[in-house]
């Protein structure tokens, strides 16, 4: 059965058709400025990679280029071989606590949630209204980033605000990131080879976030009612005091959009290297001895162990520390730095199997009490896979 995973931003489509439940990728891209000026579209195919300018008027437009491309390349003869789309939306709120075909109560669910997630769920919206002109006959799915997160203990998830505002606002802690911590944290049972685990999950990329997934359901994670908490991250600032944000909006006058931009886009490993929001560029400043690139480091993995040492408490211990995403599964120095933190826990890291980049590999050493591994992440193909399943 052939399905679409896609990941619609206000500008963007990104794209892959798998062949389920094969999970072979036949096709995969992005159409970037989708509505403006100069737009334009790659695609992966048999290990070719093409890039083609042309005008995309939106995303209707987009998804028939991409139908297009799935004939001329013989992947499908009809729009029929579609049988189904599957869409990742940032925000399920606490109506979605798995993936779900979507009809006109989703979809407006899904708008209403829009207030939680300004940026993306219209964004997601926009494409899963395209999808359904396009692809009439094919099943719609939404794959929420909120969903695997659903199962937190109210304790977890709860702030402590005055109840009104979790009542009538809905604030509470949602979490981000949740199809990577589930096919992670699935992959990881699966070499486990059994389903009874405490796992501690390091989704790190340029956004970052850690969970903590007993018996293959999460119980706890580091992002809240926004993005922008937990770790520190490329540039946002993470868990942060409260309190500041009254305090430089009174002394300078910032508004609250204005501090919010800081607070998102002009913190983290960019605010405390001044240099760079990538983790490449601090590793590179820390050999060239720039004492902020190592100051951010330093502080970037504190945060990391901080959360991996709580969580190992809530689990009562742990049966493997996983890391993923752009910085889990590259940065060398980074996973040597916190596993080298944990040595008071009896975790220890081997660092000839830490030499590697985004290959799947036990990098702790062996007398090491819990099992260290690089996981590489794959959304799309979890996307596909609740997609595969919800049609079947
Ligand atoms: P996101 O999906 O949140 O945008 P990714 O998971 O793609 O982010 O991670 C991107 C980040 O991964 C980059 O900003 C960079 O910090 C880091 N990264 C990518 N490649 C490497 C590398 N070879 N070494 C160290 N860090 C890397």
């Amino acid at each position: 059965m052939k399905i679409l995973s896609v990941n619609a931003g206000s500008s963007s489509l990104k794209f892959q058709a798998y062949e389920m439940p094969d999970e072979k990728v036949l096709i995969s891209g992005v159409m970037e400025r989708i509505g403006m000026e100069k737009s334009f579209y790659t695609i992966k195919i048999n290990g070719d990679k093409i890039k083609k300018e042309l005008d995309i008027a939106n995303h209707k437009e987009a998804f028939k280029i991409l139908v297009e491309e799935l004939k001329v390349n013989n992947i499908i003869t009809s729009l029929d071989d579609i049988k189904a789309v599957g869409h990742r939306v940032v925000q399920g709120g606490d109506y979605f606590d798995k993936s779900v075909v979507i009809t006109d109560d989703v979809l407006s669910k899904i708008d209403e949630l829009s207030s939680l997630a300004p940026l993306h769920n219209p964004a997601s919206i926009t494409g899963i209204k395209a999808a359904k002109e396009v692809f009439k006959n094919a099943v719609e799915v939404a794959v929420f980033d909120t969903a695997f997160h659903q199962t937190m203990p109210k304790e977890n998830y709860l702030y402590a605000l005055p109840m009104s505002w979790y009542d009538d606002l809905k604030v509470r802690r949602y979490g981000m990131h949740g199809t990577s911590h589930k096919f992670v944290s699935q992959r990881m049972n699966e070499i486990l080879g059994r389903t009874d685990t405490k796992l501690i999950i390091c989704h790190i990329g340029n956004g970052a976030s850690i969970s903590a997934v007993l018996n293959g359901k999460c119980i706890n994670t580091s992002m809240g009612l926004t993005p922008n908490a937990g770790l520190i991250m490329g540039t946002r600032c993470g868990d942060i005091d409260a309190s500041i944000i009254p305090y430089v909006m009174e002394k300078t006058g910032m508004s609250a959009k204005e501090i919010d931009n800081v607070l998102n886009k002009e913190s983290g490993l960019l605010a405390i290297s001044r240099k760079s929001s990538d983790s490449r560029d601090i590793e590179d400043g820390i050999k060239n001895g720039d004492e902020n690139c190592i100051l951010a480091q330093k502080m970037y993995v504190r945060r990391i162990v901080d959360y991996i040492a709580k969580y190992y408490v809530e689990m009562n211990g742990c049966d493997a520390i996983c890391f993923t995403a752009g910085i889990g599964e590259k940065s060398i120095d980074t996973r040597r730095d916190v596993i080298k933190a944990l040595g008071v826990l009896g975790i220890y890291l081997d660092e000839k199997a830490n030499n590697v980049k985004s290959e799947e590999r036990l990098i702790s050493a062996s007398n090491s009490k819990v099992p260290c591994w690089i996981i590489p992440t794959d959304e799309e193909l979890m996307i596909a896979k609740d997609t595969f399943e919800l049609v079947q």
